[in-house]
């Protein structure tokens, strides 16, 4: 019987190791993180007279490791909290614990044989039940265990998480012939529930998935930057955005990657596949052997194809002249194919422009696309099973927007298939059988059941994963209820509705205001609950700021005042109506997107969720709800007379407020109370709407009741000073400017609920007018209207 996954430990704390453990820690899962004992002192250890038999000697890799992660940036964790969770030690004195866990991973340097006698250690230990897995990006999984116990095998595979483990979605797992498959179904179900992952299944071949085939299109595309001449600025004006790839496109990858990591990688391939051809695809180019000998490795050394100098005006980055070898200010590629790309309304339009386009951007764009294609199909069934798996892959390792047969769809595979066979090139079987089937693409959308693909010559049903709900796949099906351009109402099933916001940047405007009225009535007669979901890129950025603009531009008092009374008196019908409401928010959730968030019964959040009431940074403050809702929160259960409660909790929500504070996690949010302790949080925001829904039926089933209208305890004038003094220190000490301090003056008035005595219990409607007059009123100067005009325009905020 296998047990859950309670408790793990990882061995080896370097850059995977000390993150896997790291994301376990988000997890949950309590962790031991183990490393080797090291052999000499640091000076450090031999002024403090330590010596080698110390703990704090003996456990310094795993220690440093562990303490590392709180410093790295994006943070590997969730809150600073849940490194609790992480206990250190080393592989001599606590390697006998490795029978408390439930898993075992094994993140020691990439050598076979290093690896080969750890597991030979780690049996001595184990006790079945435990499953053992290595997170190599390379080395044969099966070769790793030959020689331990048929019994330790069944348990044993590859489980390589991309890095960084918390913000990489890939997890590829790669099972031996030997594996259980219990275990393997087991270990799926744990990493895509509980860490969140995205599984693909691999097979045991050179580099897996997604590295064969990312390693693949780097090494082409550096070759044929050589050919054509063209420097890596050039290259990396195609093959980003443009292909649907990261900004950081090929050679800032390979900056950031570290170009020694890639010879290894690539090496790794060309030393393990047997096709000639295939082979020199892999082979390492002179300049780049000569970058990695002079230490030129990208980020990590200050240098690699792109360096930061500083010049006359300031920093500049040069880039690398291939030619030359010497660094030279970047040059732009001018191609009216990029400029046609850029202006395509969709992703589809977008890639054919460019590579069916003839000039320099539209020949590159089109020779890497049609290496990787051809290679990627080539690679069926030997490095998978399906295309699925590979699409999945490049997408959740590499952050493509499209996996390859996926563009390949998008170019048409006649014809592009009729091109490459015009240029001589040999066309993989997988394609031939497609094309013979009269099939016209790799997948088919069919409304009545899921997309399908091909595979030996036929079509076969994608597995949806069964917590997984698509609401583009219900528009398919047409259960929209109701819908204008913001926003729609979803049928989700079992009697709940879906609000989906799709305006652009999910910004709310009037008519998502509408639509959430509309869901209200819908509520109150036909369904059970409501969930305010969508499957955007952000959840929501705020209210839409070009028209508070150009309502105060125009004065047109009128209509913005009515604009925000009416989010406010919707924001109030959805936290009253008598069906309960579940809010599902992830990734961006800012301004009018937490003031959507605050009314519902409840929040279910994902775990990527970066919440803050950020107006002042656009020189207003929430009108929202925002700040009612704050207040509402924070003094839950206070009692009015405690003036040494109140005051600290009102600075509190002030200081949040006023600084624009944005949770860099669902689990920070909580810090912030935008989250209250019992909201729930998805790690997999794949599974969002569907945990959300299932939130909402579970309130209906246990007899739902709407909140009741609750007074709110103020710290009236006396509290309103208190802040305001607060804010004037900061004015005079020059950490604010004039217009900063205006700001604060009305939020600490809102926030104080005016100048009534200390301790009134005040109504939700009164708070609602004070803010919604300080929000008019700041939107009326001159200063704030900058500030919107700057965001609109730069994206980020100004201060002035
Ligand atoms: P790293 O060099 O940062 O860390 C390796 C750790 O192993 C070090 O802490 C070291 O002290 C420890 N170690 C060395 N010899 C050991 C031994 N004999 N026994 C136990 N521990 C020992 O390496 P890394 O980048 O964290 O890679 C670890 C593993 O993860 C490798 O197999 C690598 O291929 C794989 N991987 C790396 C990445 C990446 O981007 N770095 C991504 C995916 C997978």
């Amino acid at each position: 019987m296998l047990a859950e996954i309670k408790k793990a430990a990882v061995i080896g704390a370097g850059v995977m190791g000390a993150a896997i453990a790291g994301h376990l820690a988000n997890a949950g899962v309590h962790t031991i993180l183990l490393d080797i004992v090291p052999r000499d002192l640091t000076d450090k250890e031999k002024a403090k007279g330590l010596t080698l038999t110390d703990k704090v000697v003996r456990n310094r890799l795993a220690q440093t490791g562990k303490e590392r992660l709180f410093k790295e940036k994006p943070s590997p964790l969730f809150h600073k909290k849940v490194a609790d969770r992480i206990e250190t030690g080393n592989l001599e004195d606590d390697l006998n614990r490795l029978s408390e866990v439930d898993w075992v991973i094994e993140a020691v340097v990439e050598n076979l044989k290093v690896k080969q006698d750890l597991f030979t250690q780690i049996e001595e230990v184990w006790k079945p039940g435990t499953v053992v897995s290595s997170n190599t990006s390379g080395i044969s999984i099966r070769e790793m265990v030959q020689g331990r116990s048929p019994e330790f095998r069944s348990h044993f595979l590859g489980t390589h998480f991309f890095n960084p483990p918390r913000y990489m979605k890939l997890l590829e797992i790669i099972p031996t012939e030997d594996t259980d498959q219990e275990i393997v179904s087991r270990m799926q179900s744990f990493s895509e529930t509980v860490l969140g992952k995205g599984v693909v299944h691999a097979k045991d071949t050179p580099n897996f998935i997604a590295n064969r085939i990312g390693v693949y299109g780097l090494a082409i595309t550096f070759q044929k930057m050589l050919e054509e001449n063209l420097g890596p600025d050039e290259v990396d004006a195609v093959t980003g955005r443009a292909m649907g790839r990261p900004k950081s496109a090929t050679f800032r990858t390979l900056d950031l990657v570290g170009l020694d990591t890639f010879v290894h990688v690539s090496d790794n391939v060309r030393e393990n596949v047997t096709d000639p051809e295939e082979k020199k695809a892999f082979e390492v180019p002179r300049l780049l052997q000569e970058m990695v000998e002079k230490g030129w490795l990208g980020s990590k050394s200050g240098q690699g194809f792109f360096k930061k100098v500083k010049g006359e005006k300031g920093s500049e980055i040069l880039a690398l002249d291939p030619q030359t070898k010497e660094y030279r200010p970047r040059k732009k590629l001018k191609a009216s194919s990029l400029e046609m790309a850029k202006r395509a309304k969709t992703e589809k339009e977008k890639f054919r422009a460019l590579v069916y386009a003839d000039d320099t951007a539209g020949r590159l764009a089109w020779y890497i696309t049609k290496k990787v294609l051809l290679y990627s199909a080539a690679r069926i069934p030997e490095i998978a099973d399906d295309i699925v798996s590979v699409d999945q892959a490049m997408r959740w390792g590499f952050n493509w927007d499209l996996g390859p047969f996926e563009v390949w769809d998008t170019i048409g595979v006649e014809k592009s298939v009729a091109r490459m066979r015009e240029e001589g090139e040999t066309i993989p079987p997988l394609v031939e059988e497609l094309l013979a089937s009269g099939a016209k693409s790799f997948y088919e959308h069919r409304p009545e059941n899921s997309c399908v693909f091909h595979l030996g010559g036929r079509f076969k049903e994608v597995e949806e994963h069964p917590r997984s709900i698509s609401l583009a796949r219900l528009k398919e099906q047409n259960k929209v209820i109701k819908g204008n351009r913001g926003a729609s109402l979803i049928d989700l099933g079992d009697d709940v509705i879906g609000l989906e916001f799709h305006s652009p940047n999910n910004a709310i405007a009037t008519d998502i205001i509408q639509m959430m009225n509309t869901a209200v009535k819908e509520l109150e007669s036909n369904y059970r609950g409501l969930v305010i979901g969508n499957q955007g890129n952000n959840f929501c950025v705020g209210a839409n700021l070009m028209l508070i603009l150009m309502e105060a531009q125009d004065q047109n008092w009128p209509e913005l005042d009515l604009m925000v009374r009416q989010f406010q008196k919707t924001m109030g019908s959805l936290r009253y109506v008598n069906k309960p409401v579940v809010a599902a928010p992830f990734g961006m959730t800012l301004g009018g997107g937490v003031e959507a968030s605050l009314p519902a019964d409840r929040i279910q959040a994902s775990a990527e969720t970066y919440m803050g009431l950020v107006e002042t940074g656009v020189g207003l403050i929430p009108g929202g709800g925002g700040n009612k809702e704050m207040l509402l929160r924070w003094m839950d259960g206070v009692d009015p007379r405690d003036r040494l409660v109140l005051q600290p909790l009102v600075n509190r929500i002030f200081e949040i407020v006023a600084m624009a504070k944005v949770s860099t996690s669902a689990l920070e949010a909580k810090d912030y109370k935008f989250l209250r302790e019992n909201d729930g949080i998805s790690m997999n925001q794949d599974h969002l709407i569907y945990d959300a829904k299932q939130a909402v039926l579970a309130m209906d089933r246990t007899g739902y009741q709407a909140p009741e209208p609750k007074k709110i305890p103020v710290v009236g004038e006396t509290g309103y000073n208190t802040l305001r003094l607060g804010a004037y220190g900061l004015l005079q000490s020059g950490y604010i400017s004039e217009h900063d301090y205006k700001i604060a003056s009305k939020l600490a008035y809102v926030l104080s609920g005016g100048t009534v005595p200390e301790g009134t219990l005040v109504s939700e409607q009164y708070l609602l007018d004070l803010e919604r007059e300080a929000f008019l009123s700041l939107a009326g100067e001159p200063k704030s209207q900058q500030r919107m005009q700057y965001m609109l325009t730069k994206g980020k905020p100004l201060r002035n």
